[in-house]
């Protein structure tokens, strides 16, 4: 059987890019990875849904059994994409979003060389700073730390195949859309 795709998108957070994945999941009926976190959930954020939440012993033990397919330190919070979330889809020939950062997105590009790599941004920082503003969910704290690491993320853009610029969210959806189906037939 022919395996799935697999496609990492990557960039800073604040930028859109789990907006516009989960808008593509739906428009296609793709998978999207839920990935696992020992960050705290926001107001709304449903667990197994937007992600597992885990205790940073939970996650520990996970990472020690092997369970990861890649994880990173983020925002000084664990992340990490479970292999149960992608294996198996990918050998059943079904294509898989990993929504992850720029250090797990090279992870995966080591286990997996044909991953197809997309690197999602805002057009300028000052839009990133507004985003991350706008959602409202965040302390200063936090909005900041994100802000200087999205400086050392992007230096990592290069390392990726493509580039979508978050001008609007349907214009993004549309280049997301258009790189998957270009990789042939869904399932
Ligand atoms: P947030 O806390 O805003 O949901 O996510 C913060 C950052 O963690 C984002 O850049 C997001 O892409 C990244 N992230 C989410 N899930 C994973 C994951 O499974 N692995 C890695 N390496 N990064 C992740």
């Amino acid at each position: 059987m022919s395996k799935g795709h697999l496609f990492v998108v990557s960039g800073p957070s604040g930028a859109g890019k789990s907006t516009i994945c989960r808008l593509v999941r739906k428009m296609l009926n793709i998978n999207l990875a839920t990935s696992a976190t020992t960050r705290k959930p926001r107001v709304g954020e449903v667990d197994g849904k937007d992600y597992y939440f885990l205790t940073i012993p939970e996650f520990e033990k996970r990472l020690a059994n092997g369970e990861f397919l890649e994880y990173a330190k983020v925002h000084e919070n664990y992340y990490g994409t479970l292999k149960s979330e992608v294996e198996s889809r990918l050998a059943n020939g079904e294509n898989v979003i990993l929504e992850i950062d720029v250090q797990g997105g090279l992870q995966v590009k080591e286990k997996y060389p044909d991953a197809n790599m997309i690197f999602f941004k805002t057009p300028t920082r000052k839009e990133l700073e507004e985003r991350l503003r706008g959602r409202k969910t965040d302390s200063e704290e936090t909005i900041q730390l994100r802000l200087k690491n999205s400086l050392e993320e992007l230096k990592y853009e290069e390392k990726y195949d493509t580039s979508i610029v978050n001008y609007t969210v349907e214009k993004s959806c549309e280049e997301l859309i258009n790189i998957i189906k270009s990789k042939g037939e869904m399932k």
